[in-house]
């Protein structure tokens, strides 16, 4: 990149996302000052011997000190806390970004702390892995994914504009929406799917010793695949569904309709029915392996 784009970036929170995009940062923009934020000092330990920052604090409001960029990357929970600490501390004209994974709710904790001059741009980069922490990032995580940006609608276009350029310099396709769209899209793509195979996963930990045994051994028949969605973090899943909340239940009511549609028809030995669903399904797959993101 000939010009830079920011040239102090303070990532609050520095797991997965924040780890991944510092890579990016380190690889495409290394005029990039970066300050990491975590709490726990191994963390902090693990993050400057992955050679990932510049600085590192467990003290967001330092973190920000001077940075023309903020990104907070932490559980969702944690948001309006880190909102107050900060605040005060932003330097006028700083834009502040998150990647959380539900928007209403982002925009909800961040945005009443903020003062004139510092532009919110609410972002959620849609990829990732059941992994945490920074040693689990990698820069190349977010290439060909979606990065979904609700920006409200007297949001400075010059902070959006430049949002969009630091997604794609990960290699992301940007698009902005309503944060309200995209948290009922994300229910239906991204919260539903994790909610079921917690479900699942959790029946089978419930069988008795033998059969769990044999649900283990035998998993490659479907179960494995739900083991690996159920292995993501459970705080950050936790947030997830707590701040969704109607999202996650309106789909929820709709799948448990489609869930006794499928059990009547299996009663009822109705082949027709699961024949035409199952075919119906396994064109979408297709549609998403052609649009490249299997
Ligand atoms: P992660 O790997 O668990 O990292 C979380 C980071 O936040 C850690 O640095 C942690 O610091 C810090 N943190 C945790 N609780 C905190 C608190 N109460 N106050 C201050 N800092 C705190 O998480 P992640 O997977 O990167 O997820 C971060 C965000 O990205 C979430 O909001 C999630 O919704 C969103 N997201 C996740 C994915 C995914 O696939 N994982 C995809 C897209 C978006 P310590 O290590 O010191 O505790």
């Amino acid at each position: 990149m000939a010009e830079i784009l920011f040239s102090r970036v303070a990532l609050i929170g520095i797991g997965l996302i924040g780890s991944s995009l510092a890579r990016v940062l380190r690889g495409d923009s290394p005029n990039t000052q970066i300050v990491a934020c975590a709490r726990r000092a191994e963390t902090l330990a693990a993050v400057r011997r992955l050679g990932i920052a510049d600085e590192t604090t467990d003290d967001p409001a330092a973190a920000v000190e001077g940075a023309d960029l903020v990104v907070v990357a932490t559980p969702l929970s944690a948001y309006a806390g880190i909102a107050a600490a900060i605040a005060p501390a932003l330097q006028d004209g700083a834009i502040l970004t998150d990647v959380g994974s539900v928007k209403e709710a982002a925009i909800r904790d961040l945005l009443p702390a903020l003062r004139t001059g510092v532009h919110l741009v609410p972002g959620h980069p849609v990829a990732g892995t059941e992994h945490s922490g920074p040693e689990a990032g990698f820069a190349e995580m977010f290439a060909d994914r979606w990065c979904i940006l609700t920006p409200l609608p007297e949001t400075d276009p010059g902070a959006v504009a430049k949002i969009t350029a630091l997604w794609q310099l990960a290699k992301m396709k940007v698009v902005t929406m309503p944060a309200e769209h995209h948290d009922r899209v994300l229910a239906v793509t991204s919260h539903l799917p994790h909610l079921i195979a917690y479900t699942i996963v959790g029946t089978a930990t419930a069988l008795g010793d033998d059969l769990r045994s044999e649900v283990i051994a035998y998993s490659a028949g479907g179960f494995r695949d739900f083991t690996r969605i159920a292995a993501s973090d459970p705080v950050m899943w936790r947030d997830i569904f707590l701040k969704n909340r109607e999202a996650v239940l309106d789909v929820l009511q709709r799948f448990s309709e489609d869930l006794t549609a499928l059990q009547r028809a299996i009663r009822r030995g109705e082949g027709d029915t699961l024949e035409d669903w199952f075919t119906r399904t396994r064109a979408i797959r297709r549609s998403i392996i052609e649009a490249k993101q299997a």
